[in-house]
């Protein structure tokens, strides 16, 4: 029986090691997945939040065997499969010849447990309830690792900026919070960006949501311009900073070595992309690639500096594509192509930053025939499921998902609403500081949850789920029919 008083979580880390006997080898061969089925019966189109749901399960699925509590948990995880609410509504927009356009849009509140929901708006052609629903299940796991009272949500529309002009984006942006502005608050659903949604289409939001409520400092979205529209400094760097934190933690602490001159691939090009390379320059990384959804930016010698400069004047400023650099930079541009089907690229560790699923099978094969000795997911979700399993059967090689490893931006939105609550404002260092304490903690977190015989993948997708798990309990949220008395 689940006493309410039991310290759940306290007990939780050590009680993993106990019931974990049993890991590394072949981990989805072993785990039994048929309590999803209904799940499955359910969903069958939307195969990408069945993706994340199952890997999730294939980490938690050791505790439903711990004999006092495994009933909780797994009501706790189905309990979670499900989100609390999905609002849908449409996004009727003008293009410049006047013509009206009606795109989708949608907020997933997925689970308030732990604090408003929190997530970002993703404008993608790819985007459906599924693949919000994808985003937004990670989102509950990797809020809770971050230590802040965040709920985990997600929206976005199948809205493309991509050719659109500024005049269109801003009607767009201001259409879409025209609807959302009546879901959202300080204290119930805070959103931010994702792809295809950064400072430029936050402030938009921001500029709509001020004219409807007459609300004018609210944290009610983050990623807002610091020292303008009461953005928090680092808030654009703070996903791809803190993935290489991580990563640093993890290569110093594993192999006892250092970033410094190894062979580091990154993808995509966009705000997760530009900063995971500038810390990797910083820190003395050998940069071998960027991409885009065309093509890959080779770098045989390393990216340099003047070259980050270049990158980030034809993305922020110009808004073009990398096949237009040419020459500007030192790399060579291979279109068609993108870091993990490039043979003939050395990677000692890839940063995936782009999207989900980018790297499959083949292409994780590929990166383990390199000798690659770590996975840093900037992306969510960016390994297909038999990608995973491929790194799951190399359990040397350090593996941190992107529940971890990009919890830095949404770390640092919730510092946002902090600043925004407290009418205070944070300097750079003194945030960066935050960010470290954070990405540390969300080590310490991974290896404890993992244990002697789990992998960080493990350690991740438990610490997160536990901490949810606690919290379900405590609101009597879940709970399970008391054992008989014998
Ligand atoms: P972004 O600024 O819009 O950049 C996205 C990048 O990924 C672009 O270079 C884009 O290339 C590329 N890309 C998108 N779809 C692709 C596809 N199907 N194939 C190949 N490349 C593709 O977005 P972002 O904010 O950097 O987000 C990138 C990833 O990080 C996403 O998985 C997001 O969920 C995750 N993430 C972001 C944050 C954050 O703070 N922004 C936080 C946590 C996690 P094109 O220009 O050609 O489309």
């Amino acid at each position: 029986m689940v006493s309410r008083t039991l310290p759940l979580l306290l007990i939780s880390f050590a009680a993993i090691n106990l019931v974990h006997a049993r890991v590394t080898d072949n981990i989805k061969s072993m785990a039994n997945l048929d309590f999803l089925n209904d799940l499955r019966a359910k969903y069958p189109h939307q195969p990408v939040f069945l993706q994340a749901v199952e890997e999730m399960a294939i980490a938690v699925e050791p505790l439903f065997d711990d004999r006092e509590n495994g009933a909780f948990y797994k009501a706790a995880f189905l309990y979670l499969t499900e989100p609390e609410r999905i609002i849908s509504f449409h996004v009727p927009w003008q293009d410049d010849e006047g013509n009206l356009h009606v795109n989708r849009g949608w907020r997933v509140e997925f689970s308030s447990a732990l604090g408003p929901y929190k997530g970002g708006l993703r404008f993608h052609p790819s985007v459906d309830d599924g693949v919000l629903k994808f985003l937004g299940f990670e989102q509950i796991f990797k809020n809770a690792l971050t230590g802040l009272p965040l709920g985990g949500g997600k929206g976005g529309s199948d809205f493309d900026p991509k050719g659109k002009s500024e005049g269109e984006v801003r009607r767009f942006c201001e259409s879409f919070m025209t609807n959302l502005c009546r879901y959202i608050d300080a204290s119930t659903d805070v959103p931010a960006g994702d792809i295809g949604v950064g400072g430029r289409e936050i402030g938009y939001m921001y500029g709509q949501y001020k004219r409807l409520s007459n609300k004018h400092g609210e944290g009610v979205l983050t990623g807002k311009t610091p020292g303008l529209l009461g953005g928090i400094e680092l808030r654009p760097e703070a996903t791809g900073f803190g993935t290489v934190y991580i990563a640093q933690q993890a290569i110093e602490d594993k192999l006892g070595e250092s970033l410094e001159g190894k062979h580091c691939a990154v993808s995509g090009s966009g705000n997760v992309s530009q900063y995971a390379a500038k810390m990797l320059l910083q820190l003395g990384a050998n940069v071998v690639s960027l991409s885009d959804s065309n093509g890959c930016l080779v770098f045989e010698d390393g990216m340099t500096q003047d070259d980050w400069d270049r990158i980030i004047e034809c993305k922020q400023v110009k808004r073009a594509r990398l096949s237009t650099l040419g020459s500007l930079v030192s790399g060579k541009y291979v279109a068609g192509r993108s870091p993990w089907n490039l043979p003939d690229m050395p990677v000692d560790f890839a940063f995936p930053c782009a999207t989900q699923n980018e790297i499959d099978e083949v292409g994780a094969k590929m990166l383990m025939e390199k000798a690659a000795r770590g996975v840093f997911e900037g992306a969510n979700l960016p390994v297909t499921a038999s990608g995973q399993e491929v790194l799951r059967s190399h359990p040397s090689v350090l593996y941190i998902p992107g529940k971890a490893a990009n919890a830095g931006g949404v770390g640092v939105s919730g510092l946002e609403m902090s600043q925004n609550s407290s009418r205070t404002y944070w300097k750079r260092e003194t945030v960066d500081a935050l960010l470290k304490d954070m990405m540390s903690s969300i080590y310490c977190q991974m290896k404890d949850a993992a244990g002697d015989s789990g992998t960080l993948e493990q350690g991740t997708n438990r610490a997160g789920f536990l901490k949810v798990a606690q919290a379900l309990k405590e609101l009597g949220w879940v709970y399970v029919k008391p054992m008989s008395k014998l």
